[in-house]
């Protein structure tokens, strides 16, 4: 119930049609429960018992204007109520998702590394519309309680008007059994919609892991395994639902033998108290506006219960902590020139230490390759240094400012990165290069590509820069989208530039090219490399070696070469295979 209140916060800015939502609620409720058995009582009454002599059609027609009148109160109120409920139903549903998906920006990278996607994204799509689904269903139910509580002020009213007190007593002790199975039942009903979460979820991470893996489920034939898994997935999905819908509906037929033993005791009341059909019809109809509410609070009821599990999952990832938070009082790096350090710096993914009290320094406008076997960690130190994640020991400086003392957000500033496979946004060629800079114009946008030998590529095709990528850039090649990465490189005026196997797909006139442009760009900023491609790393200011989470060595090719096994050994195999390979042999052979 406490996470319940958490997120009753989603309403606040919509309270007015919240209230104004109950309000009519409330009316049609009332008009339900004792507006229509008292028309009742009084148009059958007044019609039925009056005397031929004082029958006056006038008052005729007065009674039977009272019918239309409060069914449209009732309709109208009905109407328009649900509609408040439902508009304040689908804002909290935008507001739910709002925050979730702002959540996921800020939450830590080792969170994402334990969290299956399909989990998270039906978390987000799913649970959120149960738990608005849920609150618009128990929201526009409050008529129900009303329309009960009317109609049985009326029945109260009715018997002690009559003076029917044994009637009364009849009904105060029949009635509760109607409310007994509803409790019986919300509780399996909550174990079985967590379980339909659970699988919807798995649902969705097959979808989007298939989504993402097209090429290689074909190339390796594993459409019929993949099918067989999301069948199987699909075989729990419907077990679960079955049971849940089970439980669902039974409250409905249960509730309603119940009452049907109810009404026939009630019958029984009646004939032993001897009630005038005009009051007997009233009550009889206030009855059914007693009923009709138990089924239906017992439906909103089972769906808060269904929400429930819901509520928690999302709950799970607003309250997931952001482990460490931007200090509060962050320094700025004034004047950028990009140097960084590493000081004795340790770091573990989980237990074992990737990263072994590492040193080394970047000075402003020089350049740094790290080359070393795969799994050495060299990718880990570009994490750090954006601080996807943090160091366990030792500082981590850029401008002498710790990293730690520094907003995410200037930090990144200081920085241009350009990975192995970039990310291409399902948008133009130049939204995709220009989201570096955003207020670039058409001009700096062509000039990066130029530097990054991408213009005269895009300008080939039908759409030049206009040109829709595609999803995650499918519809280019994997030099392309590496090209167009290097333009945003280019493009955005950041200090420091990280290439984490940047010319990995580049063939090598464009890797050549590329390579003269980035001396260029040496000249203004700072560089660090890991590449495996020691032909293109042979000329920076210093290469570093890594092995096993260590720098085991540092220093010019000329300063390695001969001098460090390690180094003589990849620059060795690197140029005995061939330098127009890709990275991977390097890495792979050692
Ligand atoms: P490569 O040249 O193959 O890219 P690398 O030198 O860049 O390798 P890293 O990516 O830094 O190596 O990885 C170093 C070690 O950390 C590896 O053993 C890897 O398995 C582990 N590792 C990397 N990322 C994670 C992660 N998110 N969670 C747990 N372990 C990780």
């Amino acid at each position: 119930m406490k996470d319940f209140r958490y997120f009753l916060k989603y309403l606040k800015p919509h309270r007015g049609k919240f209230v104004g939502g109950l309000v009519l609620c409330v009316i049609y409720g009332a008009s339900s429960g004792a507006g229509i058995p008292l028309i009742m009582k009084n148009v059958l009454g007044g019609f039925f018992e009056q005397s031929p002599e004082t029958f006056s059609w006038s008052e005729a027609f007065a009674m039977a204007a009272l019918l239309p009148l409060v069914f449209t109160i009732r309709s109208v109120s009905g109407f328009v109520g649900g509609l408040l409920m439902a508009a304040c139903g689908f804002r909290y549903l935008q507001a739910l998702r709002q925050e979730i998906f702002d959540k996921l920006q800020l939450l830590p990278f080792a969170y994402f590394d334990r969290q299956a996607k399909g989990d998270l994204l039906s978390r987000i799509l799913v649970d959120t519309q149960e738990v608005s689904y849920g609150i618009i269903d128990v929201s526009t139910e409050v008529r129900q309680p009303i329309q009960m509580a009317a109609a049985l002020g009326f029945i109260f009213y009715t018997c002690a008007k009559h003076n029917l007190w044994s009637f009364l007593l009849v009904l105060a002790v029949t009635f509760p059994a109607v409310i007994i199975p509803i409790r019986l039942i919300a509780r399996h009903l909550r174990r079985r919609a967590r379980n339909c979460l659970e699988v919807a979820s798995e649902i969705t991470q097959s979808i989007s892991e298939n989504l993402g893996a097209l090429r290689e489920i074909r190339a390796y034939n594993l459409q019929k395994l993949q099918g067989k898994r999301f069948g199987e997935s699909l075989d729990r999905s419907f077990v679960e639902s079955i049971k849940l819908f089970k439980y669902q509906k039974l409250n409905q037929p249960l509730t309603e033998i119940l009452s049907a033993c109810v009404v026939s005791a009630i019958f029984l009341a009646s004939l032993q108290v001897g009630i005038t059909l005009d009051v007997f019809i009233a009550i009889g109809t206030a009855f059914f506006f007693c009923f009709d509410p138990v089924k239906k609070i017992t439906k909103a009821y089972n769906n808060f219960e269904r929400m429930r599990p819901a509520f928690e999952r999302i709950n799970g990832i607003l309250q997931e902590p952001l482990v460490a938070r931007d200090p509060d009082a962050p320094k700025t790096i004034s004047s950028p020139k990009g140097q960084v350090s590493f000081k004795e710096v340790t770091f573990s993914y989980q237990h074992e230490p990737v990263l072994r009290n590492f040193s080394f320094s970047v000075t402003p406008n020089s350049s740094l390759a790290l080359i070393g076997p795969s799994g050495a960690g060299k990718s880990t130190i570009i994490n750090l240094l954006l601080r996807f994640y943090d160091a366990d020991q030792g500082e981590i400086m850029v401008d002498g400012v710790n990293v730690c003392d520094l907003t995410r957000k200037h930090l990144r500033d200081q920085f241009t990165l350009v990975s192995q496979s970039p990310f291409l946004f399902n948008c133009s060629i130049f939204e995709n290069i220009a989201l570096s800079k955003s207020d670039a114009t058409q001009e700096e946008v062509e000039e990066a590509a130029k530097k990054a030998q991408a213009h005269d590529f895009i300008t080939a095709l039908e759409q030049g820069y206009d040109t829709y990528v595609g999803d995650d850039g499918g519809r280019l090649s994997g030099g392309q989208r590496q090209r167009i990465a290097l333009a945003r490189a280019f493009l955005k005026p950041a200090p420091i530039v990280l290439l984490d196997e940047a010319t990995s797909a580049l063939d090598a006139e464009s890797e050549q090219a590329v390579r003269e442009a980035l001396k260029q760009l040496m000249s203004q900023r700072s560089i660090i490399a890991i590449s495996h491609r020691l032909s293109f790393i042979e000329h920076f200011d210093r290469i570093g070696v890594v092995n096993d989470g260590r720098l085991v060595g540092l220093g010019s090719h000329s300063e390695l070469y001969g001098q460090n096994p390690l180094y003589t050994m990849l620059y060795d195999q690197y140029h005995s295979q061939g330098k127009d390979r890709t990275d991977s042999g390097v890495s792979d052979n050692q």
